[in-house]
């Protein structure tokens, strides 16, 4: 007997999560995600800020058969001249300050961050790291141990000694950086926390402390990075630039790169003494810095993350006097919208799928849910959208 998708899909799949009844998803375009029943569902999670674009882009898809065309893999660890590498690293550094004008590609986030704390190591000699409650940086084992809730680690200790975890916006996090810490690793919008914004004071602190110390500030942008924010990049936004940039996610554009971006005096050290501190085989994949090279300039082209703030603005003003609303936290297009706390997020959500739209939680906020759509999203259709999302809401108060 021939098994259908969903029971391989269920019976041989290994899966982080158990989700009851999993759509199945035969096409996307733009905001819509289409099922194999012909349904169609908006995304409001774009892949968990990957779609920024949103889904099946003509010239991404141009770009990446372009690429295809002419060459895929060729040789790892920097051996041959690749030009969408180059491109790409050219784009960002034209857009980059001068002190992060060196891209160490990698595939993924938490490689970033991997590659991240082990340049942190080398450029100071020092050990320690300072990172955050309620942070999310990856599931690798380097990316784990800075990730803040243990509920979600202890299973897999021992992970790596000497981090201590802060509280975000409290100001004894500034007295906890010293000469003995080699950096403090954060996300500068908290997003898994539910989309928690920094105090400016808070974080330009964090940066002096970092300047005076010699410690290096690493900002994980990967869910924030390429538009997300409102700015191409949150610490523009912020104005505070760190010393190590992680990114991934909507870099490329649909296909799977990341990076990690530091000064070049930096990023020397993972060249001598040892050799090859950082390799890779496929990171930086010509394919994916092909897409990623076309996403970034699409985004610039249309000023897309430009206008991700009126976009953000207009779900906050349709959404924040419902009655089952107690707050609403927003930057750019990721937007955390906190229910008061006798109403079910996991509950409300079946009823948003139930009404085709696809919303998510957050890792570290049971009281909130996500709507970060890709940041081409219309205003007529958040105007739809947000109807839809306050029907919703209605319905689970009168059930
Ligand atoms: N950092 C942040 C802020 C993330 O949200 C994620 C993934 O959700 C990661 C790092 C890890 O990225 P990846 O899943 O590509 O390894």
């Amino acid at each position: 007997m021939q098994l259908t998708n969903r029971q391989i899909f269920q019976n041989n799949l290994a899966l982080p999560s158990i989700v009851a009844d999993p759509l199945e998803i035969v096409s996307a375009d733009g905001i819509y995600l289409y099922t194999d029943s012909n349904e169609r569902y908006t995304d409001l999670v774009s892949g968990v800020s990957v779609s920024n674009l949103g889904h099946s882009n003509p010239l991404i898809k141009e770009a990446v058969n372009q690429q295809v065309d002419k060459y895929m893999h060729l040789m790892v660890y920097g051996k041959y001249i690749q030009s969408p590498q180059v491109k790409l690293t050219k784009a960002l550094t034209d857009i980059l300050p001068e002190s992060l004008n060196s891209v160490y590609l990698v595939n993924s986030g938490s490689e970033a961050v991997e590659g991240a704390l082990k340049l942190a190591k080398r450029v100071t000699g020092r050990a320690e790291i300072l990172a955050f409650n309620n942070a999310y940086h990856g599931s690798t084992h380097g990316a784990m141990s800075v990730l803040g809730c243990e509920e979600m680690k202890y299973a897999y200790r021992p992970l790596l000694p000497g981090i201590t975890f802060c509280e975000f916006n409290n100001f004894d996090t500034v007295n906890k950086i010293t000469t003995n810490t080699a950096c403090i690793i954060m996300e500068p919008v908290q997003t898994e926390a539910g989309v928690i914004l920094p105090d400016p004071e808070w974080i330009n602190a964090i940066r002096e402390k970092c300047t005076a110390t010699g410690t290096i500030l690493i900002f994980d942008e990967i869910q924030m990075g390429f538009g997300r924010s409102g700015d191409i990049f949150a610490f523009q936004k912020l104005n505070v630039t760190p010393d190590i940039l992680c990114l991934a996610k909507a870099m490329g554009a649909g296909m799977p790169i990341g990076a990690f971006i530091s000064s070049a005096e930096n990023m020397k050290t993972l060249t001598n003494n040892p050799i090859l501190g950082h390799i890779t085989t496929f990171g930086g994949h010509p394919v994916c810095a092909a897409a990623a090279y076309k996403g970034l300039q699409i985004l610039q082209d249309e000023q897309l993350h430009i206008h991700a703030n009126e976009k953000g603005e207009q779900f906050v003003k349709a959404l924040e006097k419902h009655d089952s609303v107690k707050e609403i936290r927003q930057i750019g297009l990721m937007i955390g919208v906190e229910l008061h706390h006798n109403h079910d997020v996991p509950s409300l959500l079946k009823i948003f799928q139930k009404n085709k739209l696809i919303v998510d939680q957050f890792l570290f906020n049971t009281h909130s849910f996500r709507i970060a759509p890709p940041l081409i999203i219309t205003s007529e259709q958040i105007e739809e959208t947000v109807q839809t999302i306050i029907m919703s809401l209605d319905e689970q108060i009168t059930r």
